[in-house]
């Protein structure tokens, strides 16, 4: 294994980023970036920015580029992220955004964009079952609940039902992936940095295919 990484991981809502994020992180020893994440601790925090965050999230709409450009490029600035690299969960996610991001990382750039390929019928199934907890971002479900009520069991957080899981804002999102996102995947393509993955399946068969598409593209 090579240390350090330089990641984007796309893919749908509830295509499983999240948990494969974590996973890369442990895996690579890189800091998983989600934007999502920081978006949520500044809800939690109750700024002026947080509460206008909150309510384009919750209708399921993007943030302006700008801004989301303006967190990522704070964020990469780091001595963590500038030493051994980052996986991205949520960023890039319009073409502006992708631009942006090589011009931040030039002239490294990224590794690999990674596409987990999920189809819409499975995301909505899971998505409208989806737990999460809010501390650590570890997600459960109906079916598999923490083991305590709503209380984490990797970090003792509270587990809650994102407000924007709804069904009004969960197919909103969908249709901005579709419009927005997919468009990107032919972009990284174009360069030469896309690798698709299947998302299907247990958790740890999907893991061992991320680690294959990156070390394969990163060994070349
Ligand atoms: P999901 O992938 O389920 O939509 P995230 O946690 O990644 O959830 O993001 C939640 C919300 O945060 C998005 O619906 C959007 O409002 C905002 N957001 C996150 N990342 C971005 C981004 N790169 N550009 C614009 N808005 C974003």
């Amino acid at each position: 294994m090579i240390p350090g990484a330089r990641l984007v991981l796309l893919g749908r809502q509830g295509a499983g980023k999240g948990t494969q994020c974590t996973r890369l992180s442990r895996h690579y020893v890189v800091p998983h970036i989600s934007t999502g994440d920081i978006l949520r601790a500044a809800v939690r925090e109750g700024t002026e920015f947080g509460k206008k965050a909150k309510e384009m999230m919750d209708a399921g709409d993007l943030l302006p580029d700008d801004v989301i450009v303006g967190i990522i490029d704070e964020r990469l600035d780091r001595d963590d992220t500038r030493a051994r690299g980052f996986i991205l969960d949520g960023f890039p996610r319009t073409t502006t955004q992708a631009e942006e991001l090589m011009r931040i990382t030039d002239p490294r750039g990224i590794d690999v964009a990674l596409n987990l390929e999920v189809s819409r019928e499975v995301v909505l199934r899971r998505l409208a079952g989806r737990r999460v907890c809010v501390d650590c971002g570890t997600n459960y479900s109906l079916e598999q609940p923490p083991k305590y009520r709503d209380t984490c069991d990797v970090c003792g957080g509270d587990v809650i039902h994102r407000e924007d899981d709804t069904e009004g804002a969960i197919n909103r999102r969908l249709d901005l992936y579709e419009r927005e996102t997919v468009p990107l995947m032919n972009w990284f393509d174009g360069r030469g940095l896309l690798a698709s993955v299947d998302g299907m399946g247990d958790p740890d068969v999907v893991t061992a295919r991320l680690v294959e598409a990156i070390d394969g593209l990163r060994g070349r």
